[in-house]
């Protein structure tokens, strides 16, 4: 794991506390908040429903575990079953996106009797053994050896290489040539596709809308499961749509998704939805000790109706928008920043050199300043080149024009120090 990944400043901030979209250090500093921890504060800090669900189910009893019936859970499940999408869903929680990543696949492998798994280049997916093992980038990998025979395609980023100047059709067919001519040398079944609908760390790149429809006519024909790892994109982050996998709406629901740092607005809740044919093959002995713990459950259930009652989907959308379209034109014309993209709240700025290579000094010196004016993104891409901005789904207008000025000052004052 890369230093940036994991220590995002040359010196830590220590967060004291928070509330709505700033927070303070302990020397007393505020800061906006244009990264949400790390996409874990979905609606904002210290949000007063979520707070007295926490405190109220805290004084009740904080766990039970899963040898006893768990209304809050069993309340969860049914919503979030009913906003997947996906036909006669079941839904099994974690305590993290790894450990939901890892029993989605668990169930994909059993189900097929495979373990062969398609997935994405420039993919992440989690920390564990089997999630490293279909992370498309060996630099967040520690390890070659895998549980898997994993096969990687082509679809996640088309940002450099061959791909580059290609339209979105033409894109398209390149991504399920490659599909078709890597399933081809597969040995026998393949068990299933996991990928983002936009890849987080991977710099917060989006493949054109039906790129997953095109995929899962192609994964049909095979009986190949398909995975989508809503764990940054879920509950309408990306504003024109509730889960990433929309984006493909022709393809219809995936097989499996999976969700994790949102939902619980910092609390710990992961978790798979499955079809019950597919969520059956997991067993009657699976039980996560602390998945699906009350308190955290209690957590989710008064964030998600907040998120609904709020229309903070909407909101992505209408800010998100708002947003992209003044970091663009407050960086056009520094050389540095060779692109602002994103979708909703999910916006990533990259730094290139003339060359049009990844500069990733250039991103390290914006995070700095960023920092220095107040302002708290995040960092990504493969070499970390990408400033990465998903603050909490209720950033208002006037923040979203505070914060677009405050990354206009630290991105010109990095284009000044790399003169
Ligand atoms: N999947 C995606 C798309 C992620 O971005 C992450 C974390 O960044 C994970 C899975 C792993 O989640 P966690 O860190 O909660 O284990």
């Amino acid at each position: 794991m890369p230093d940036w990944l994991t220590l995002s400043y040359t010196c830590p901030i220590e967060i004291t506390h928070g509330e709505g979209r700033r927070v303070w250090d302990a020397e007393g500093l505020r800061y906006l908040d244009f990264y949400g921890g790390i996409l874990t504060t979905m609606t904002a800090h210290a949000l007063p429903e979520v707070t007295a669900a926490v405190a109220g189910q805290a004084a009740r009893v904080l766990h039970t575990s899963t040898l006893y019936l768990n209304r809050r859970m069993v309340e969860l499940a049914e919503r979030v079953a009913a906003l997947s999408g996906i036909p006669d869903a079941r839904v099994f929680f974690t305590t993290s996106g790894t450990e939901a990543n890892d029993a989605a696949l668990l169930l994909a492998t059993a189900h097929r009797g495979s373990h062969q798994v398609l997935a994405m280049r420039n993919s992440y997916h989690g920390r564990s053994f089997s999630t490293v093992s279909v992370t498309g980038n060996s630099a967040w990998s520690p390890t070659s050896y895998s549980p898997f025979q994993t096969l990687y395609v082509h679809g996640g980023t088309r940002c450099r290489g061959p791909f580059a100047a290609m339209s979105d059709a033409e894109f398209i067919r390149a991504c399920i040539a490659d599909l078709e001519d890597v399933l081809g040398q597969a040995h026998g079944r393949v068990a299933a596709l996991i990928a983002e609908p936009v890849q987080g760390v991977g710099g917060f790149t989006s493949p054109p809308d039906g790129l997953y429809a095109a995929f899962r006519r192609v994964l049909d024909r095979h009986g190949i499961l398909w995975i989508s790892d809503e764990v940054q994109t879920g509950w309408g982050r990306t504003g024109d749509h509730f889960w990433g996998w929309q984006a493909h709406g022709e393809a219809g629901p995936p097989d499996a998704l999976t969700f994790a740092k949102g939902i619980g607005n910092g609390m710990s809740v992961g978790g798979v939805v499955a079809r019950a044919e597919v969520m059956n093959s997991l067993g009657a002995h699976s039980i996560s000790t602390f998945g699906g713990s009350p308190v955290t459950m209690a957590a989710a259930l008064a964030n998600l109706t907040y998120l609904l009652e709020h229309d903070l989907q909407g909101n992505a959308r209408r800010v998100g928008g708002l947003l992209i379209q003044r970091l663009r034109a407050v960086t056009a014309g520094v050389p540095a920043v060779r692109e602002v993209r994103g979708r909703g709240l999910m916006i990533g700025i990259e730094f290139a050199g003339a060359d049009g290579a990844p500069w990733p000094r250039a991103a390290e010196l914006a995070m700095e300043h960023t920092r220095e004016e107040g302002l708290l993104v995040g960092r990504g891409g493969r070499e970390g080149h990408v400033l990465r901005i998903a603050p909490p789904l209720t950033l208002t207008v006037a923040e979203a024009e505070e914060g677009a000025e405050l990354l206009a000052t630290a991105v010109r004052r990095t284009q000044a120090v790399l003169e």
